[in-house]
């Protein structure tokens, strides 16, 4: 069974055989130096999907035929989403605390412990509810792979539950018994952090791909943290980590010495920070929505670009710094806050986040690429910084299946952005 989706006006594929088109428009254009991944795009396009992957992308006049057919009427057409930093195992919700910082008030890590109190009083039942309405939350908005976070359990049990409740809804489950140190273990931090390398994780690594630390002020410092990812190694979870977030400090050198996947929130970043993430294959994560939420300044996206650090994009949804888990709000402030063009941020959401997770199946839609789609009510990828607050996704596709919108009307009724 194969389905062609034409008619598409801009379909974004990251994907370098796509190639530049003669004559510009809205086609190819590179978006990030070289070696950094590229943010492409075909004009007037088509799709064809078969056995769940993308079988094959081009100019809609020369589309080959197949099974059935999609009329996207002149929408652009994206890779999903890739939410490469997400927190959605919690219970409570923190909404006078927002109300209060933004009256005033400064971000600590602390508060993460009235979400602990919440999620440890918390039925499994009530954590799995609330871990699947934000999930399908995040998939109705064109997220089509999420990662997903512990961290707000942290004794044995509750983090075993929370990653196992996570490994539900996602492959990318991390553990983050390293996110603060729990109220029982004030003044004998060592021995939080021998539970986290010990017991804890030894219950939590079957459930887990990756292992995660909060290295900052007031969480973990860099000893605690590099014997934290080196344990995990151990267990077989690859390495990730909260870094630099509130401050300067040690977390990205921690995660490029450990050869994490990713060194996520970089806000505050020295020459020999930037240095040592375009020298090395972690990705830097950037979480533009926990500074707009925290009313921050923003990380330096360009300074990164520049240096050729390859740089993502994710939501950092949790119910504390950042209760969004609005891609399309992030790339958005990527591109009015931190200066992204709409192409680099674009590409930092996708093909990014897939770095940042390292799967190749998924960012891009090249030949053989997993068939995650997402469809706009728009004619280009721009309108998701253009029209910020919009909700723009009228379809998403996983793996070829349609799993939210409606299927897009057979008619060309809506051609190609006319009016619009
Ligand atoms: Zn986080």
């Amino acid at each position: 069974m194969s389905t062609l989706i034409t008619n598409i006006g801009e379909l974004v594929t990251n994907a370098p055989q796509a190639g530049p088109r003669p004559g510009g428009g809205t086609g190819s254009r590179a978006g990030q130096p070289p070696g950094a991944g590229s943010f492409a795009a075909i004009a007037d396009a088509a799709l064809v999907i078969e056995g769940g992957q993308v079988a094959w992308t081009g100019p809609a006049a020369r589309a080959p035929a197949a099974d059935e057919a999609v009329d996207a009427g002149g929408r652009a057409v994206l890779p999903g989403f890739v939410d490469s930093h997400a927190h959605l195992v919690f219970a409570g919700e923190r909404g006078a605390e927002f109300a209060a910082r933004m009256a005033g008030q400064p971000y600590r890590a602390g508060g993460i412990r009235t979400t602990v109190a919440a999620t440890r009083n918390a039925t499994d039942d009530q954590l799995r509810a609330n871990l699947r309405r934000l999930a399908a939350e995040l998939l109705a908005q064109g997220t089509t792979t999420f990662e997903c976070k512990s961290g707000y359990g942290l004794t044995t049990a509750d983090e075993q539950r929370s990653v196992a409740l996570a490994a539900e809804v996602t492959p990318e489950v991390t553990y983050l018994g390293a996110h603060v140190v729990p109220p029982e273990f004030d003044g004998d931090p060592a021995g939080y952090v021998a539970l986290v390398c010990g017991e804890m994780l030894t219950e939590c690594a079957p459930h887990a791909r990756w292992v995660d630390v909060f290295c900052e002020q007031g969480a973990f410092g860099p000893d605690e943290a590099a014997a934290i990812l080196a344990a995990g190694a151990a267990a077989g979870l690859q390495a990730r980590v909260h870094a630099n977030q509130l401050g300067p400090g040690p977390g990205v050198q921690v995660a490029v010495a450990a050869g994490a996947a990713s060194a996520d929130h970089c806000t505050y970043l020295s020459d020999a920070d930037v240095d040592a993430l375009a020298s090395s294959g972690t990705v830097a994560t950037l979480l533009p929505g926990v500074e707009f939420s925290t009313r921050q300044p923003y990380p330096d996206a360009l300074r990164l670009l520049a240096a050729g650090a390859t740089v993502a994009i994710a939501t950092d949804c949790n119910p504390g710094s950042c209760f969004t888990s609005s891609m399309a709000l992030c790339i958005a402030l990527a591109v009015r806050e931190m200066r992204m063009t709409t192409e680099q941020a674009v590409w930092a959401a996708t093909a990014g986040g897939a770095r940042a997770l390292r799967r190749a199946d998924v960012g891009h839609l090249g030949a053989g690429a997993r068939a995650d789609l997402v469809m706009l009510d728009a004619p280009s990828h721009t309108y998701l910084a253009y029209r910020p607050g919009v909700p723009l996704t009228t379809a998403v596709w996983q793996a070829g299946h349609l799993v939210s919108g409606d299927r897009p009307a057979a008619s060309a009724s809506r051609g190609r952005g006319r009016g619009r």
